[in-house]
């Protein structure tokens, strides 16, 4: 048996079409919407993510901005710009590149920008609205996962959902959005006992560790929907946390390029507009 494949780059580029038809529609009442993305240093794979957004906006017809901050900038220039850019009513969405250099902390920056207009959605008010289901802006990486089940017409509803990692950014929100859709969700971590008995029993197993082919096929029910978040380096190559051989076993699974990546960026275009439509009101 061979998975289906869940093709991230093609159902990114259809629905970037249809947010750039709607931003079409939103600058016939004066409005074009606008995101500013600021790189604190110098990670090249920040560098990369950064380009990638760019890219992004410029095909969903955005305004956008980038702003590059030397690494030894203070935790006080950077707040100043973000309270520029919060004033700033070309902007809609701010995106402050994660990591930050240590000297700076990404709680206060997270929490300095305007709620309207945290694309991201990792405020602390917005985390809660996802827990309590009434948001305005969905995780990027998450949404981006769930947009990917319903083109492949998966529904968690009633199914055995596992997510391997509990980070604030990937992990925890996943697990919430597959609760919403009426998941029985299970989350995974570092000190799980037993993980790839867990593992065996989920219908749809998201993978967000950060470990190249940690997800095995032993690891994999037959037929399972296995997603695979990771974005690992190894040997300079772009890799998954879900080892290739799980292809044979799996129903259907996303590749590492072209899953999960671009659909998260996808997302964030699409929190733009969400941002560009509240700010209207
Ligand atoms: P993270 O903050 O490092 O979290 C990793 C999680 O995996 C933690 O909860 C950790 O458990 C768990 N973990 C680590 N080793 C484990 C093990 N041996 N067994 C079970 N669980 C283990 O990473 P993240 O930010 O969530 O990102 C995860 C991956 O997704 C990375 O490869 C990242 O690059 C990628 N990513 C991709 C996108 C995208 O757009 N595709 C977006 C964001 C992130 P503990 O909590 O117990 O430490």
């Amino acid at each position: 048996m061979s998975a289906i494949l869940m093709d991230g780059k093609a159902l990114s580029a259809k629905v970037r079409g249809q947010i750039l038809e709607e931003t079409h529609r939103l600058e016939e009442q004066g409005v074009r919407p606008g995101l500013a993305v600021i790189l604190v240093g110098e990670d090249p794979a920040s560098q990369v993510y950064v380009r990638n957004k760019e890219k992004a906006c410029a095909e969903c017809g955005f305004y956008s901005e980038k702003y590059v901050l030397p690494a030894e900038s203070t935790q006080e220039e950077l707040l100043g710009l973000i309270e520029e850019l919060n004033q700033n009513p070309r902007i809609h969405g701010i995106l402050c590149q994660l990591p930050l250099p240590k000297h700076i902390s990404e709680e206060a920056v997270i929490a300095a920008i305007r709620l309207e207009k945290d694309v991201d959605a990792f405020h602390s008010s917005n985390v809660g609205k996802i827990m309590i289901g009434d948001f305005d802006f969905l995780p990027c990486t998450p949404a981006g996962v769930m947009e990917l089940l319903d083109e492949y017409q998966i529904d968690p509803n009633g199914k055995r959902c596992v997510v391997i990692g509990r980070s604030n950014i990937v992990g925890k929100p996943m697990s919430m959005l597959l609760l919403h859709r009426h998941g029985t969700v299970t989350i995974c971590h570092s000190r799980t006992e037993n993980l790839a008995e867990i593992c065996r029993e989920a219908d749809i197993l998201v993978a967000a560790v950060g470990r190249a082919h940690f997800v095995t096929p032993a690891m994999v029910k037959p037929g399972a929907v296995v997603i695979d978040v990771g974005m690992n380096r190894e040997n300079g190559k772009l890799c998954g946390d879900v080892a290739p051989e799980v292809a044979e076993v799996a129903g259907y699974f996303t590749p590492v390029p072209g899953g999960v990546g671009p659909m998260t960026i996808t997302m964030l275009m699409k929190n733009t507009l969400k941002a560009a439509h509240l700010q209207m009101k």
